[in-house]
């Protein structure tokens, strides 16, 4: 292939035990996925699942046993942490019927959702797109993805983050308004999922401010935590 420059690197997360690379195609986001964070952003905690799109290339490794580095983004005064289980689609499809989802899984991961809350909440006024508040550059943290079978009880799963030790997220992934295979099934009727898709299936209550200093532990039970410190810019 005869390209004007060269194209960039393939995005690819780490699967826990190091044995492969698992290629990224797109990210998909859920909003106000658990009722105390819909209520504490304003809504009933009772509406329809909606989506957003990050790309693949914010995402932000956190290798297992070390603290990764987030630069603190430009152009916020309000950087808020939104931890979150992620699922990894290693089989795609159209109009996925809940009852099928679990086939289309490949594993599962621990991310945050980095999002500049005063431009969000900007944007949101104006009715703008929220593309500059959630898809900016390292705006993805995430870990290693462990294979489904390893984490057979994931939808009990404890969901907590703290932040310099102390707890300021703790739920369960039984409290999603839509669970994994419903949000599966949702996603799926609006966009053909394919391979190499991930979807961070949204944040439990307690989401906050973070500055440059601040070290993030995010954790799923069953799953690799992720240590992420943020920068100065
Ligand atoms: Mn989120």
């Amino acid at each position: 292939m005869n390209f004007t420059f060269a194209p960039a690197a393939p995005v690819s997360v780490p699967l826990v035990d190091q044995s492969a690379q698992f290629p990224v195609h797109r990210i998909y986001c859920v909003g106000r996925n658990y009722e105390e964070h819909a209520k504490e952003m304003g809504g009933t905690g009772r509406e329809a699942p909606f989506f957003f799109m990050k790309p693949a290339d914010a995402l932000l490794y956190a290798v297992p046993g070390t603290t990764a580095h987030m630069p603190y983004p430009t152009l916020t005064a309000n950087l808020h942490h939104e931890i979150e289980l992620v699922v990894a689609i290693g089989t795609g499809g159209r109009n996925i019927a809940a009852a099928d989802a679990h086939k289309h899984i490949f594993g599962y991961a621990v991310g945050l959702d980095m999002t500049r809350r005063d431009l969000q909440n900007d944007m949101k006024k104006q009715g703008r797109p929220w593309s500059i508040a959630k898809g900016f550059d390292h705006s993805a943290p995430i870990g290693p993805i462990t294979p489904a079978a390893q984490v057979p009880d994931i939808d009990h799963a404890t969901i907590t983050l703290s932040v310099n030790g102390a707890s300021r997220q703790s739920s369960t992934i039984a409290q999603l308004i839509w669970n994994i295979a419903e949000t599966i099934e949702q996603l799926s009727n609006a966009w053909e999922l394919k391979a190499g898709d991930l979807i961070f299936t949204g944040t439990p209550a307690g989401v906050g401010a973070v500055v440059a200093g601040d070290v993030m532990q995010g954790d799923v039970a069953g799953l690799c935590g992720i240590r992420v410190a943020v920068t100065a810019a």
